[in-house]
């Protein structure tokens, strides 16, 4: 089972998407265990405060390493013999890609660290984090989606956790670098009686499965 650390002043934010749908399917099918971690539980000052005014100056405030450090310490000390990733969610980290989501897939636990403010001091960077990860070039008011940003795209590459395998072969952002081609359901024709007429395009009813396929490769788009 992969164990995923989500640490942050608002556990209450992420707990419930974390136990919604295929994350929390996979929960139960002990495939994945989603823990959120107040941070303040690991603020080294009785108020629980792990923000602080900025060295140099400037406006808001920062996190603090030292909650930051406490916290992944204690995990990564019950977590031991596990092979184990720190993340930093961070607006200014690398491009988090599906490329990264099948890597991290590859650890059995994620310590994923959730900044707010203005951000975090950048020695949880430099020395308590393995790498600082981003979710697209936007700012966003704390890491916590980022985080389940991350996991949840993790989190459908575990073994198991979606029902048909083949779901993820041809998906988007593959090894191919194409994305995958249109997708319809029913109803054949939606809109009908308003004389409009969204239909869905005759190859797909007609059974023939080399010319579906053939449709289909053509549809796919290359990425960007
Ligand atoms: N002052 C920071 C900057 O300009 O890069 C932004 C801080 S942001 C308001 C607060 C926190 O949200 C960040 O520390 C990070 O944890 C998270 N965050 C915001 N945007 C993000 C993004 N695009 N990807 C990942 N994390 C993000």
């Amino acid at each position: 089972m992969k164990t995923f650390h989500i640490v942050t002043i608002f556990p209450e934010a992420v707990t419930p998407y974390a136990e919604a749908s295929i994350l929390g399917r996979a929960q139960k099918k002990k495939l994945a265990k989603i823990i959120a971690h107040d941070l303040r539980e690991y603020a080294d000052n009785k108020h629980r405060k792990v923000d602080d005014s900025p060295y140099g100056g400037g406006a808001g405030m920062v996190m603090g390493v030292q909650a930051f450090d406490r916290a992944v310490k204690k995990v990564r000390g019950k977590s031991r013999k596990s092979k184990i990733r720190v993340v930093l969610t961070s607006a200014s980290g690398k491009r988090f890609t599906q490329a990264d989501a099948k890597r991290l897939s590859e650890y059995d636990t994620l310590i994923f660290l959730c900044g707010r403010y203005e951000g975090v001091d950048h020695r949880v960077e430099e020395f308590v984090a393995d790498e600082a990860l981003s979710i697209g070039d936007y700012v966003l008011t704390g890491g916590e989606l980022p985080a389940l940003v991350m996991i949840d795209a993790i989190v459908r590459l575990i073994p198991g956790v979606l029902g048909n395998v083949e779901t993820l072969a041809e998906e988007s952002h593959g090894d191919d670098g194409l994305l995958e081609y249109p997708q319809y359901t029913k109803p054949e024709v939606y809109k009908k009686e308003e004389g409009v007429g969204w239909k869905v395009p005759e190859v797909l009813l007609s059974g023939d499965h080399k010319a579906i396929r053939k449709w289909r490769i053509e549809h796919m788009k290359k990425e960007a």
